[in-house]
């Protein structure tokens, strides 16, 4: 008969062959396993203790036993005939030949069947000292013993029986196989995508490693944080009986080493000494940059399909592990900007530009884990730099300090505007110098404060919480932050500023009251507004009478006063609606919105009266014996549509009231003569 052509054998996973051979009734009660001559002689003994383990203990193999195997391994690899021989133990051996490709032949061998002449042999007392009370298959069922001749044309048919057998049915039981575990990959790799935790990522593929490919030995070794390989599981390993050469490791993922190979004892026990295993294949975990760990499977053959399917998965868990930890990063990233931006917008709340300073501080010392530090300011005049935010130290030694610009670690910073991170301050050679017992440890970090193109000081941080040192992250960090927090401080003081002096134009800065400027566009408003909502709205001018002799009698000083507590009380006889101007001198001009003429009477006499009560010194002097105001009121739209005719309505019945003997109110009239009084002083 023919062995298996090499091709034909290639096409078949041998782990296929062997299933359906099992199920095979001509293979009778034969136990059944492959060895490949690869394996050696540590292969050939597992395959033995595969096909006797349902004896093994109770009939343990011994060294001749082994011999025979070898020997006739190699007479069905010359002669192309299948073998069979009883072993020392009175058990059949069935030896055939699957491929003779290359110089690595391939055998499927047959055993755990007595050889019936040796039963009668050996005596039932023998049997009983043995232990063995029927010697039995994995069921527990007695096998019938079979002889030697019966083995001879078992072994003989299957041999004969296998090309047939591999087209029939290892092609298409392949074919399912390779279909259903595609698919089931498929699935593992959606699977794989979706999962965001590292350890159940993980877990995916082991699971499927077992029991998918029905793997004996698998070992997972990932990266830890700190870039150190580590063992993270095993399957059917004790992790405790071997190591794990990490350098080794490293060094060859280091070299490219494309699609894994099967490598043998010496090779894996270099890479974990005291790990025993025959052979075993090293899955890459992640891309070629970012080695972040390492898979092996050990202890089997893995079939061309198996391997590029599990090269396959293990390639997706190197690519899920590498984005989580990209994810994981871009995740502590958001947590710190969204810090950063809380931090930011909290010092806008911050009124005093020290306390911004301080905030500053103690923001970027927290972002930093750093438990000292100072923000010095510069003072350009003296060219002096000055701690105005301390912490970690004393203020009094805080405010005592000031270097010069140039002077020492923040001086130098100061001026080369170049940060300085510094992790052995008695090392550093740009420091040289003794570490202060100030610092608890030696790093610290250093840098400019510097806004549109100005520096302004220098930001300093020290002893890092946790003692470690500050890296890069560290600097590049504590940058952002206070570039942007100083940047907000300066657009804080801008707009307050702006804020002020928009202020500061829309009013009177003696009477506090809104300006004529403001009456003007406030006035535009209320025409707008009063026109689309047809309403009516007042204006009511009011002019102190005789002004200007209160101010001969009593002094502009005391003026001044009288006119602040005009615009005091014309300010709290108006309603909250009513807009009170300053219109220049000792006039006032009041915007009365949506209110008829009716009610402007109302709300001027108010005033009137409050202005007339008023005790104002000195104005027993007057010759009204008090100090009193007169009003005109006009109204929109009876007496004008444009602020102008308006303004001038309001004067004119202003005009009138002066003429009336002041200390009154007059109504405008579209008919001059038709000035109403509506109110005189007694
Ligand atoms: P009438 O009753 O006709 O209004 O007489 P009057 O004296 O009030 O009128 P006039 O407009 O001639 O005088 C206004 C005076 O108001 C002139 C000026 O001395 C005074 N005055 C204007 N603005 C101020 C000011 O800001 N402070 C002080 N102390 N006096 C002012
Ligand atoms: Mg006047
Ligand atoms: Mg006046």
């Amino acid at each position: 008969m023919e062995a298996l052509s090499g091709t034909s054998a290639k096409l078949v996973d041998s782990r296929d062959l062997l299933d359906i051979l099992r199920q095979h009734p001509l293979t009778g009660p034969f136990n059944l396993a492959l060895f490949s001559e690869r394996h050696g002689r540590k292969g050939l003994r597992e395959a033995i203790h595969a096909v006797c383990s349902p004896l093994n203990g109770a009939i343990p193999c011994t060294p001749e036993c082994l011999q025979a195997w070898e020997q006739n391994i190699s007479r069905a690899f010359l002669t192309n005939q299948p073998m069979v021989h009883t072993c020392t133990q009175g058990l059949l051996c069935l030896t055939i030949l699957l491929s003779k490709s290359k110089d690595l032949p391939e055998y499927l061998i047959g055993g755990g069947v007595f050889e019936r002449n040796a039963m009668i042999r050996s005596s039932v007392e023998e049997i009983k000292r043995s232990a063995v009370t029927a010697p039995t298959l994995e069921s527990g069922q007695q096998s019938q013993p079979v002889s030697i001749s019966e083995a001879q044309s078992i072994a003989e048919r299957i041999a004969t029986a296998l090309p047939r057998l591999v087209d029939q049915h290892v092609h298409s039981l392949s074919l399912a196989r390779t279909t259903q575990r595609l698919e089931a990959v498929q699935k593992l790799v959606r699977e794989l995508a979706g999962c965001m935790d590292k350890e159940q990522a993980v877990a995916i593929v082991s699971e499927a490693l077992v029991v998918l490919f029905d793997l004996p030995k698998v070992l997972i070794v990932l990266q830890q944080p700190g870039h150190t390989l580590k063992i993270h599981s095993t399957l059917g390993l004790n992790p405790d009986t071997f190591q794990l050469d990490q350098k080794r490791l490293a060094d060859y993922f280091a070299k490219d080493s494309g699609h894994p190979e099967n490598l043998p004892e010496e090779a894996l026990e270099a890479f974990f000494p005291g790990l025993k295993a025959r052979s075993g294949y090293l899955f890459r975990l992640g891309g070629n940059d970012c080695q972040i760990g390492t898979i092996a499977i050990l202890d089997v053959d893995l079939h061309g399909r198996d391997q590029a399917l599990i090269d396959l998965l293990i390639n997706r868990l190197g690519t899920q592990l590498e984005s989580l930890k990209t994810a994981e990063g871009h995740r502590l990233e958001r947590q710190v900007s969204s810090r950063l931006v809380a931090m930011i917008s909290s010092l806008a709340l911050i009124e005093s530009r020290r306390e911004v300073y301080l905030q500053i501080l103690e923001m970027s010392a927290e972002l930093l884990a750093a438990t000292s530090g100072s923000l010095m300011l510069l003072n350009e005049v003296e060219g002096t730099l000055k701690i105005v935010a301390a912490k970690g130290m004393t203020s009094t030694l805080a405010k005592a300090m000031s270097i010069g610009f140039g002077e020492g670690i923040a001086g130098r910073v100061a001026k080369s505007r170049f940060p300085m991170l510094v992790n052995d301050i008695e090392r550093d050679k740009r420091v040289a110098i003794k570490n202060r017992p100030r610092f608890k440890t030696k790093s610290f970090l250093s840098l400019p404060l510097v806004v549109e193109e100005r520096l302004i000081g220098v930001l300093n941080l020290a002893d890092k919480n946790n003692s470690s040192s500050f890296g890069e992250a560290d600097l590049n960090l504590a940058q952002t932050f206070t570039k942007h927090a100083l940047l907000m401080v300066e657009r804080a003081a801008t707009l307050e500023m702006a804020s002020q002096l928009e202020q500061l134009a829309i009013t009177d800065p003696l009477t506090g009251l809104y300006n004529r400027r403001f009456l003007a566009d406030r006035l535009q408003e209320e025409f707008s507004r009063s026109k689309r909502q047809q309403q009516s709205f007042c204006i009511i001018m009011a002019d102190l009478d005789n002004f200007k002799l209160y101010n001969d009698i009593c002094g502009h000083l005391a003026g001044d006063n009288a006119l602040r507590k005009t615009a005091e009380l014309m300010q709290r006889s108006a309603r909250d609606m009513d807009i009170v101007t300053r219109y220049g001198g000792e006039e006032f001009c009041l915007i009365l919105p949506g209110t008829g003429k009716k009610e402007s009477v109302f709300v001027g006499e108010r005033i009137r009266r409050a202005i007339e009560v008023e005790n104002f010194p000195g104005e027993n002097h007057l010759p009204l014996g008090r100090l009193t105001i007169s009003l005109g009121v006009a109204t929109f739209p009876a007496d004008g549509v444009t602020a102008n005719e308006l303004i001038h309505a309001a004067d004119q019945a202003l005009y009138q009231a002066k003429g009336l003997g002041r200390n009154c109110l007059v109504l405008y009239e579209t008919s001059l003569e038709n000035h109403t009084l509506l109110s005189h002083h007694e």
